[in-house]
């Protein structure tokens, strides 16, 4: 027998962040050269600057830190509640905010 399923509060992504030149010394520090993660309440803004040096980063990957075995996705108008904005994709690279 499956689960019940259990709603979850909106899930605390986890932002990865990489300086924009990693390889130019001045433009990074250890830590943005070689990337870092960051755990973001999902209605602040992206980072934009390296917390330690400044310069500019950008977001690598961002992973969602709510377990794997979630039974029932989020449907559209749960993540609307939840104050997502929500993206369907319409055509390749083409995403309608709806
Ligand atoms: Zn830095």
């Amino acid at each position: 027998m499956p689960r019940t399923a259990i709603d979850l509060a909106p899930p605390m992504p986890i932002y990865e962040y990489l300086s924009e030149s990693p390889d130019e010394p001045g433009s990074s520090c250890r830590i943005c050269s070689k990337g870092f993660e960051l755990f973001r309440p999902i209605d602040r803004e992206a980072l934009e600057k390296c917390p330690m040096c400044k310069n500019s980063v950008r977001k690598v990957i961002s992973k969602v830190s709510s377990p794997r075995t979630v039974a029932k996705p989020f449907s559209t108008s749960d993540a609307k509640k939840a104050g997502f904005t929500v993206l369907e994709k319409r055509d390749t690279g083409v995403y309608e905010k709806i």
